[in-house]
């Protein structure tokens, strides 16, 4: 067993009481690692040392040049250890490593990415008409940012979030998911070894109704930048807005993947599985409903069903797996529970349905036929490896039944008419739309969600833009200071 501490102000800390609590396998069901049991108190601590740093010369005062140097040599340390930290992702999420060491490799290319716009971030000079004055804007940093995270891609998630904060010269607290939070704990080792001042990059751990709220609610913080599900993302929310702080959200989502008779059903029908299968389901973007036009319907179902039955489930650490188990046991319940919520609502399950022989927390990958939008299996998002198929007849239904949903996460389009791919991208509500294709994703372009699904943008321009706050500076250099009883534009 592991006994990790948390870093806070750049010490290694454990719990102010003490309290810790284990973390799992999920494949052995074994505790592996124990992992401090913040609150509280760790929680002011960590907004202090992020406070102090902001304002300090080594990090306040440092050039926007200099930090970008810092990321990249931050980078490069998470990229020598890349393979290391995926094993860590794998050992407590139960993703595959073949998924984790690719976005292990990718998390330095985010780090890269925000380094090297850290000395871009420009002000402007507007064409103010007062004689005399000269105004100018500067983007300057937000200040202390919450950064938690869900689950099912610790570390990818997390630098999505402070690559930006950093290169905006914010200071940050990491809170990570209470199921995966060691590799986040092995990560601030390699913020240590870079060089970065203390304080400026802080990892508490503990659970969200402990630590994370008390990290929400502390006045000095700024900004909080949350990624996890519906219910912790509102009471963030309402939290963050009593004192008015800056709030990004990326929340969950039901994804229609549409596909029409002229798709490419090859392409589609591997859109369709890595869609809902890999990662076990459990990804925001899941596209959990598959929407399928009249004419290949069953066709597309019977290729659909013989495919996803091929599917090898087994040990994540293998890089032959297909299927790993589910992270959490309150995850795999929820996953059986809507089985036979779609059960009894009368849709036609056609392949799986149940826990698999594996045993442990694996269950099969699962496809239900017949399935209406109004049913919860439509409605609700599973976040696991159950796949919804909705029948349309025309390209009016599709687009309403993708978009009748609460959530706007992302959606997929198959199609090889090129007047469709983009009238019907145009219309779905989704901040994501792959057309031929599923899962595509870059540190540069903005990813997020319309309706339930979140607030704001991670990566890409957009992302540094929500660590950033503009102030607006007048010089006179000459006019006539005017009456001071008159107020003048
Ligand atoms: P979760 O909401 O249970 O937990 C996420 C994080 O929030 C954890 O660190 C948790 O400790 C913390 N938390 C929970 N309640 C909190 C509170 N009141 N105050 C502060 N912190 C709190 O989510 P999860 O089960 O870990 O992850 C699954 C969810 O995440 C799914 O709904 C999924 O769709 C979503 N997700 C979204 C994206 C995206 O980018 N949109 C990516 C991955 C996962």
């Amino acid at each position: 067993m592991t006994d990790y501490r948390m870093l806070i102000g750049g010490e290694w800390a454990d719990a102010a009481s003490g309290a810790r609590f284990e973390t799992v396998n999920p494949y052995t069901g074994k505790p592996w690692a124990t992992i401090p049991r913040g609150a509280a108190a760790d929680a002011d601590r960590a907004v202090e040392a992020a406070y102090r740093a902001l304002k300090s010369k080594e990090w306040g005062g440092l050039s926007a040049t200099a930090r970008g140097e810092l990321m990249r040599k931050f980078a490069d340390l998470v990229a020598a250890k890349s393979q290391y930290l995926a094993e860590i992702e794998v050992r407590d999420n139960g993703k595959l490593i073949a998924e984790m060491g690719a976005q292990l490799r990718y998390v330095p290319k985010v780090l890269h990415y925000f380094a090297g716009l850290a000395d871009k971030i420009e002000g402007t000079v507007p064409p103010v008409e007062n004689r005399g004055l000269f105004n100018f804007t500067r983007n300057e940093p937000l200040g202390v940012v919450v950064a938690i995270t869900p689950w099912n891609s610790p570390l990818m998630l997390a630098v999505s979030k402070i690559a930006p904060a950093l290169a905006a010269g914010c200071t940050v607290i990491l809170k990570p998911s209470e199921f995966t939070s060691a590799s986040t704990l092995e990560f601030a080792k390699l913020v240590e070894e870079a060089g970065f001042p203390a304080g400026v990059v802080n990892v508490v751990t503990g659970f969200g109704a402990e630590i994370g709220e008390a990290l929400v609610s502390h006045p000095k913080v700024a900004k909080v930048t949350f990624t996890g599900g519906e219910p912790g993302g509102r009471r963030v929310n309402e939290t963050a807005a009593r004192d008015f702080k800056h709030v990004t959200l990326e929340l969950g989502g039901k994804s229609p993947n549409i596909v029409f008779d002229d798709a490419n059903m090859e392409d589609a029908v591997k859109g369709a599985i890595s869609g809902i299968f890999a990662a076990s389901g459990q990804t925001c973007i899941a596209g959990s409903r598959l929407l399928l036009q009249d004419g290949i319907h069953d066709e597309f179902l019977d290729r659909l069903v013989a495919f996803a039955g091929t599917a090898k489930l087994g040990d994540p650490l293998q890089l032959d797996t297909q299927v790993g188990p589910v992270t959490t046991p309150p995850q795999y319940e929820k996953i059986l529970s809507y089985i036979d919520i779609a059960k009894k609502e009368g849709a036609r399950c056609v392949l799986g349905g149940g826990p698999s022989e594996l045993g442990g927390y694996f269950v099969q990958p699962t496809i239900f036929a017949d399935v209406n939008n109004g049913m919860r299996i439509a409605r609700e998002e599973v976040f696991g490896p159950v796949l919804s198929v909705i029948r349309f007849k025309d390209e009016e239904e599709a687009v309403e039944i993708a978009n009748d949903t609460l959530y706007g996460l992302a959606s997929g389009v198959w199609t090889q008419s090129l007047r469709r791919a983009f009238e019907v991208s145009s219309r779905i509500e989704a901040g994501t739309v792959w057309v031929n294709t599923y899962r595509a994703a870059s540190f540069a372009t903005p990813f997020g969600g319309y309706k339930r699904s979140g607030l704001g943008r991670e990566n890409g321009m957009e992302a540094i833009r929500g660590y950033l706050q503009t102030k607006s500076v007048w010089i006179n250099f000459g006019a006539e200071v005017p009456n001071p009883f008159i107020m003048r534009l």
